[in-house]
């Protein structure tokens, strides 16, 4: 991949949740609403399959950075 297709596809980033770590607080889905939500136990689950469009990267960062389990992994 050159720069120039670097920045017109984006990072190509994906998110997942440590089932075992996540004690489901829900700030995750707070922070980012369109990218995370709750199975019937009330922890996360990331509701994307695949790369996390760009305009939602910053939102995904933020609930990464609030997690106090430290239960999201971002890739890419
Ligand atoms: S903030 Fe972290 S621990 Fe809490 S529900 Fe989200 S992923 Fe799970």
């Amino acid at each position: 991949m050159t720069l120039g297709e670097r920045w017109t596809k984006g990072t190509s980033m994906r998110v997942r949740v440590d089932a075992d770590a996540c004690h489901g607080h829900q700030s995750c889905a707070i922070a980012a609403p369109e990218v995370f939500g709750a199975d019937d136990y009330g922890n996360a689950v990331v509701l994307i399959e695949g790369d996390i469009p760009t305009e939602l990267e910053a939102k995904v960062r933020r609930a990464e950075g609030n997690c106090p389990e430290r239960a999201i992994t971002i890739e890419g």
